[in-house]
């Protein structure tokens, strides 16, 4: 397969999904620095109507979509009112169609979890340059989104910095599979997240303001809490999964609390290629932007002598339950994944509003995990029923539980 090919059109057009969140906020300033290199077609967010509004204005996009109708009818009228021709749409369908739209060759995928499916899908069919931060999209339905890329010979750019680093320290013009590259593993790292070195009994009670402050990075609400639970290192080993064609067992997780080795390949000879800088998601997306080339993007460049050193520790899966779980979906392969991702999201939000504690998280996508089992993913279709179905399945369990 050929989707992480070199990719030979320089991006002049982009369609932006998720742009008022962590990672779409990064892209604009990686891609302001570079004026006339990058056009924003479109920008597409949720509900935030007034950091979108400043985003219009500071980008010129052709069209801004809101899923909110109200939001989208404050920034339209926002909007007129400056006197900007920014055409406001709102909905899922509106979505879809700046990620496939013919003016805009480069989609960058980074709503957060399963809403990201469709749109991101859709630049997929559309045969777009896909940089992908949207990591659910591929734990929910890797197989199906990969033929569509295969298919309509689009190509796929891995932001998720382990896997950008990975990516970068493949051999050039690798296409899918380790088979004959020489290489025996990868090894994914992760920070350990904020309770890392925590006393177990305490896990049970620390609150969402604790467990979204992440010693190393600043993203989004729910990735924060997935780094606390490490369920984003499972997410990222099925990403991996995918994006690479490896088997499980040739993922070693490593725990490197500084995170600035980003993840590492370990080739036959025993050499061991790394990418490293600082902790900052503009690196790997104006990697993936300017790709093949390199540009400036913002990110200050490592201190090598202020960080002293290196440290790497093996996880603690009786810590991290969720990291278990989440090898457990892929082993058990199908929906399972889809269904872990989709409790998880559920779960997530519960903890999130004060509703579970941080412990249920794990126990709480274990039981529906159990409970729905795995089913041959047959088409996007079927992996929607499923999300949905592993929703209604985590909001009775807890309220079983409550
Ligand atoms: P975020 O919460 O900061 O932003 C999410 C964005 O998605 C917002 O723009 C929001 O409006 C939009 N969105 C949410 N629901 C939507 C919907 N139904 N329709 C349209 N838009 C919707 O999240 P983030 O931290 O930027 O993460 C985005 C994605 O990138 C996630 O999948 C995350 O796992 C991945 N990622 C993030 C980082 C990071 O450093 N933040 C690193 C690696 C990967
Ligand atoms: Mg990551």
């Amino acid at each position: 397969m050929g989707f992480l090919a070199r990719a030979d059109v320089i991006p002049r057009s982009i369609t932006i999904l998720g742009s008022t969140g962590s990672i779409g906020e990064s892209t604009l300033d990686v891609i302001a620095r570079h004026p006339g290199r990058f056009r924003v077609f479109a920008l597409v967010a949720r509900s935030r109507d007034d950091v979108l509004y400043e985003q219009c204005l500071a980008c010129r996009p052709r069209y801004a979509v809101l899923m909110e109708p109200q939001a989208a009818e404050r920034l339209r009228r926002a909007l007129r009112g400056a006197g900007s021709p920014v055409e406001v749409l709102t909905g899922e369908s509106a979505a879809c169609e700046m990620a496939q739209a013919p003016e805009a060759d480069t989609v960058v995928a980074a709503i957060v979890g399963a809403a990201g499916l469709l749109p991101t899908l859709a630049a997929a069919h559309a045969g777009k340059r896909i940089l992908l931060a949207n990591k659910e999209v591929l734990v929910m339905a890797g197989p199906i989104f990969l033929r569509a890329i295969e298919n309509s010979g689009a190509v796929l750019l891995p932001v998720d910095s382990e896997h950008n680093a990975i990516f970068q320290s493949l051999p050039a013009g690798f296409r899918r599979g380790l088979q004959g590259e020489g290489v025996r593993r990868l090894l994914l790292t992760a920070s350990g997240g904020p309770f890392r070195t925590i006393p177990y009994e305490a896990l049970e009670g620390v609150t969402p303001e604790q467990a979204i402050a992440h010693p190393n990075w600043v993203m989004g609400r729910k990735i924060s809490v997935d780094s606390a639970t490490m369920m984003n290192k499972g997410l990222e080993v099925i990403e991996a999964h995918w994006l690479f064609g490896v088997d499980p067992a040739q993922i070693q997780v490593v725990i490197h609390p500084q995170s600035v080795i980003h993840s590492m390949v370990e080739y036959a000879d025993g050499s061991v290629l790394a990418q490293m800088g600082n902790p900052d998601m503009r690196t790997p997306i104006a990697q993936t932007l300017a790709y093949p080339e390199r540009i400036n993007s913002g990110a200050p460049a490592i201190d090598l002598f202020k960080l002293g050193q290196f440290t790497f520790e093996e996880p603690d899966l009786r810590r991290f339950p969720c990291l278990q779980l989440a090898y457990d979906a892929l082993a058990a392969a199908g929906t399972a994944p889809t269904v872990l991702n989709a409790a998880n999201e559920v779960a997530v939000q519960a903890f999130l509003d004060g509703r579970i504690r941080f412990t249920g998280i794990a126990r709480i996508v274990g039981s529906v995990l159990d409970r729905i089992g795995s089913e041959l993913a047959e088409s996007v279709d079927h992996i929607l029923e499923t999300d949905q179905r592993a929703r209604s399945d985590a909001a009775s369990v807890m309220a079983m539980t409550a």
